[in-house]
């Protein structure tokens, strides 16, 4: 399996390894020990196709050894180029055997067997009307055994369209999993020793399932009903969209401790004139406010966010804007992106598209900005005591690694017993991309 791309993706190529084991796959270290590969595709980044091409062209010198020792090779392209290519990626490479949508890879034993029977190709990039999670196998997802924390996709697709973005074409129209089924995995991970979920959605917070009582569940009441499964301690969720942030979800993390004090809200802009271009529905002073109400909600919530410089039609005025958005915001972490064209897509087509140079230098501009925040939160936290959530052993011997609430990793010294375990940390110091603590000793109750 070799995956490329988001959260998602990392949890649909476990599923899909989920969905081969009963057939007898098993994940392997190389492609060249692989009786079956799958790429699985992502469309966000630049020239997305011309990689999974160029990955392909290397895949081919792998199948075609093997097949000369005797050896037959599977090859498969899933996920979104896939969904997005469809028929080109077989007439570009006809020794692909089976190309398929991420909405369709419990179908993925069918389509093997398929593709063996038939000795051709196989195709299913469908948006079938049965919903995958229906048809995935209900064991502890054998993944997750031994981790401690654990991604659960809860919500898929996407109804904004933006006027940059792939998503809503790849992806499909928002779906959101019943909330018995969600419930029931994050048991399932919880008994398997997982501490910590990530919540996963495209637009995680339009989450809206269809929960036991026949009611339809938001993302603020499906929080809560996992807050109390027996050993699930920490919840998170990405990735959000402004327009869905309702008062219930901010609300909850007001009363919910479970819930981390840590949100990616991307903004993309800070200007009025390219959100409105970009058609993301809200305004730069919306986001504000939406920030200020939840940091009345939890105080000690760190934000981070997505930024695309350079979108069609970006005067530097706009981008001014942005900057100053940043710094009335303040934010822990982000990613930021120069606009690039996804053909098929609204802004593709648009007028005024920005050159390069100017891009980039806008880009060097506002990275310098989000890394002098991101040293500034780390630094902040520096002195405090905070829960840690034990993770793995460090590199170094008798070194121990965990998440703070605000995702950053934490090195302390300590035993190999405090995998799965949270428990208060002093942040003594801060490199650039870690903390370093001391373990607190916990106070006992009186
Ligand atoms: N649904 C999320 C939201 O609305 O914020 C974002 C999902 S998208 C998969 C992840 C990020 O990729 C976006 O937030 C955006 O910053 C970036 N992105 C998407 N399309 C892009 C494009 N054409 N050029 C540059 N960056 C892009
Ligand atoms: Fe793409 Fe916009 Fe949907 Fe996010 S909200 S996935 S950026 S179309």
């Amino acid at each position: 399996m070799i995956t490329w791309g988001c959260q998602m993706n990392v949890y649909d190529s476990a599923r899909m390894t989920d969905v081969l084991r009963p057939l007898g796959y098993a994940p392997v270290e190389s492609a060249s020990d692989a009786d079956m590969i799958i790429l699985n595709t992502c469309h966000i980044r630049d020239r997305a196709a011309e990689k999974v091409f160029s990955e392909l062209g290397r895949l081919r010198l792998i199948k075609e050894e093997r097949k000369a020792d005797g050896r037959p090779t599977v090859l498969a392209v899933a996920g979104c180029v896939a969904q997005a290519e469809g028929e080109q990626i077989l007439k570009r490479a006809p020794y692909v055997d089976i190309v398929l949508g991420p909405q369709t890879y419990h179908r993925l034993p069918e389509m093997v067997a398929r593709a063996a029977r038939a000795g051709g190709s196989v195709i299913d990039t469908d948006f079938p009307a049965e919903q995958k999670f229906d048809f995935l196998p209900e064991v502890a997802a054998p993944q997750t055994q031994g981790n401690v924390t654990a991604f659960l996709t809860v919500q898929e697709g996407c109804d904004k369209f933006c006027s940059f973005c792939v998503v809503p074409y790849t992806r499909g129209a928002e779906a959101s999993r019943a909330v018995a089924s969600v419930l029931a995995e994050a048991r399932r991970m919880a008994e398997s020793g997982v501490r910590e979920i990530t919540l996963l959605g495209q637009n995680v917070n339009a989450y809206h399932g269809e929960g036991p009582d026949g009611r339809i569940w938001g993302l603020a009441r499906l929080a809560e009903a996992l807050s109390s499964i027996p050993g699930l301690a920490r919840i998170r969720y990405t990735t959000s969209h402004p327009r869905d942030m309702g008062d219930d979800l901010i609300a909850a993390h007001r009363d919910l401790p479970a819930l981390m004090p840590f949100l990616h809200l991307p903004v993309q802009s800070g200007s009025d004139t390219i959100l409105k271009a970009m058609n993301r529905g809200h305004t730069a002073d919306e986001y504000r406010s939406l920030v200020e109400k939840l940091r009345t909600a939890r105080p000690d919530i760190a934000l981070s966010s997505d930024f695309i410089v350079g979108h069609p039609g970006e005067t530097d005025e706009d981008f001014e804007a942005t900057m100053a958005l940043i710094r009335d915001v303040g934010f822990a972490q982000a990613y930021s992106f120069k606009y690039s064209i996804r053909p098929g897509t609204p802004a593709a087509g648009a007028p005024r598209q920005i050159a390069e140079a100017v891009k980039d230098d806008r880009l060097q501009a506002l990275q310098a900005l989000l890394r002098e925040q991101q040293d500034a939160f780390n630094a902040s936290v520096v002195g405090l005591t905070a829960p840690v959530l034990f993770t793995g052993r460090g590199r170094k011997p008798g070194q121990m690694v965990g998440r703070s609430p605000w995702l950053q990793p934490v090195h302390v010294d300590g035993p190999d017993t405090l995998i799965g375990v949270e428990r208060p940390v002093r942040l003594d110091a801060r490199f650039s991309n870690s903390l370093a603590g001391t373990l607190v000793k916990e106070c006992a109750p009186t």
